[in-house]
Parts: C-alpha cells; structure tokens; sequence
C-alpha cells in the first residue's frame, strides 16, 4: 500500500513509499485512512526536527491528524463496527499510569510524529479504546478534530481555572494567532458566548481577518495596532515567545493565560520584575497544554456540529487546500495565507 513517510532526523526525506499492509492485533481496528490534515508538528518532523519511527522500522508514516472508516476488526473489538466513520486519537501510554494526555515525555507513543505509524496511507491500524465515532452530518469538516481536541483541552483548563477562582463564567478572551488553532479557539469561544478578540499580523482584509469577523470576534492586526485593555482569558497560539508573554501582561484580576505554543530556546524580557509582581497583584494564572483526552474529541465533535449549525460553511473554508496521494506534496507545503491543508486519501 502507499504511504507518506519520512526518516525521522533526515530534513527532505518526505516520500511516497510502497509498504506492506498492516494488520490489526487484538483489541485493534484496522482503518481506511478518509483524510489527514497536516499541521506545524508535521512541518518540523519533514524539517528533521522531531519525530521517531516505530521500533524496528527506519521510517515513520506521517499523519496524526484523521478520519477514517473502520474497515476490520481485531478480535475483541465490540465498541465500533465496520464502516463507522471515526477520529483516533494520538497518543497511546507506555508504563504511565497517568491521564494519557498528561504522560510526560518518554512515557508515551503518538500516531504519526512519535514511535508509532499515523494515517497518511492506504490503511492503518490502532487501538479500538481511542476511536470516537463521527456523526455524518459533519464527515466533511471532522478532520479539524484533532486541533480542536487541542483547543477544547486549553479552553476547558482556563474556563474551569478561572470560574473555580473567581466564582463567576469569564466573559472577554484574547486570542492570539490566527492559524488552525487560533481560529477554532476564537470559534469555540464564541459559542461559549464570549467576547473575543482574534490577534494576528495579517491584514484586516485577509481570509484569517474576515473568518474571525464572521463569527463576531474583533480582529486586531498586530502588524499595525497595539493591544489594549484586559481579558479574562488569553489563549496563545502562536508559538512566539513575546508574544506569551504580551498576553500575560494583557489579563485581567485572576485571569488565565492559556499557551498552546511550543517556543524556541532562548528570548529575552527587558522588564521580568513588573511583569512577575503584576502576575502576583492580579492573581493571575499561566498553564501549559498539549495533547487531549477522549472527552476532549468528544467536545471537539460537539463543536464542530453546532458550529456548522450556526456558522454554516465557515469550519469548512478552514481548510484552504487538499491534495490526494499522488499529489501529497502539495498537502505539505503552504503559505501564510493557508490555514489547514489537508491530504485526501478516499473521497468520500
Ligand atoms: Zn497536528
């Protein structure tokens, strides 16, 4: 069968490969891969960054980010049956006896970026446990899933933190960056009924400007305007390091500051002091999240349903370009105008 793999620490060693097919072990499913949506994490596992190939193989098959048809069981499987549409989830436990979105590094595999094969291929197989079944009204837009699994983990973390202190729902958010995740956090928020405030550098006439508008989100571009005022939450998805630590200066008494990023080594900040006694002043909070649990996709689905009816096609224009197998390269390479590229393997 075809797959896109890379040799993990090799940078440009994306390539289609014929491998066998694989075969689903005991309490496993195998799947018929719909769609695979490409993000940053698959960008720095090309660029030979990140990523680990399975035990006993020396490639990786990308794609973490799917939905599937279940097309054979493995023995012991009754949760899902043939022909469900379904999300996995990434990633599976090693001796770690944690919630498996909070195992720390070394205690875990994940499909497609971390000793474990994803989905970007003809088949593929993982544990039954992980599935959570797609309704078909939303099998176009169901493989936003994974990133908005992401967002509802961070989104749940700062809701409950803050409600939990101040005894009161958050009412203003502060979104900053307006890619995949950016936008399905503005669009979760503003379901929630929330006042957002969507922050990126493109300009305000850009596809990124005009979908936070549409779904009533102030958009600011940060390229021309500076930011004003407080927010009971931030949610930070831009990876920059400044501009963390701009949106923890940015909340409010007891507001929470939610970073979805991963930052590079190094930065500087002229003034720590003022903005570490301001943090203590206001009682303000700053979590860190990755990954998510199975109720995480669950809200993700629920979302993804009342965002369609009530936004109609607006999940849908997240995804700016799709290429099938044998034009995958163009599913891994985008522009700035680009928000979610996506690898079609089946059309549905
Ligand atoms: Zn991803």
């Amino acid at each position: 069968m075809k797959a896109v793999t890379v040799i993990p620490g090799v940078p440009e060693s994306l390539r289609l490969r014929d491998v066998p097919k694989p075969s689903p072990r005991r309490g496993q499913v195998l799947l018929k891969p719909l769609m695979v949506g490409v993000c940053g994490t698959d960008k720095e596992i090309i660029e030979g960054k990140y990523g680990k190939a399975p035990e006993g193989s020396d490639y990786l098959i990308l794609g973490h980010e799917a939905l599937a048809e279940v097309a054979e069981l493995g023995d012991g499987v009754d949760n899902v049956s043939v022909g469900d549409l379904v999300v996995p989830t990434v990633r599976r436990p090693v001796n770690c006896d944690l919630p498996v979105d909070y195992c720390p590094v070394g205690k875990y595999v994940e499909h497609g970026i971390w000793g474990l094969h994803g989905h970007a291929a003809e088949y593929s197989v993982t544990d039954a446990a992980y599935l959570v079944k797609v309704p078909k009204e939303i099998v176009d837009i169901a493989v936003l899933t994974e990133p908005l699994s992401v967002v509802e983990k961070g989104v749940e973390l700062g809701v409950t933190a803050y409600q939990s202190r101040l005894g009161r729902r958050p009412e203003t958010a502060l979104v900053l960056g307006a890619g995949p995740v950016g936008l399905l956090a503005t669009m979760v928020l503003r379901l929630m009924g929330l006042s957002v405030t969507a922050v990126a550098t493109r300009p305000p006439d850009s596809l990124k400007a005009k979908l936070a508008r549409e779904i009533g989100a102030t958009y600011v571009d940060a390229a021309h305007e500076k930011l004003a005022g407080t927010y009971d939450l931030v949610v930070e998805a831009t990876g920059a390091t400044s501009v963390a630590l701009e949106g923890l200066a940015r909340l409010g008494p007891g507001g929470v500051e939610v970073l979805l990023g991963v930052y590079p080594p190094g930065g500087r900040l002229e003034d720590a002091g003022s903005l570490l006694t301001d943090a203590v002043l206001n009682n303000k909070l700053v979590v860190g999240s990755v990954n998510a649990g199975l109720r995480h996709f669950d809200a993700a689905l629920r979302h993804l349903k009342e965002a369609k009816d009530k936004f109609g096609d607006w999940p849908k224009r997240l995804i700016t370009k799709t290429a099938d197998l044998d034009n995958y390269q163009e599913a891994y390479s985008w522009t700035h105008e680009d928000i979610k590229t996506v690898l079609v393997l089946q059309h549905i």
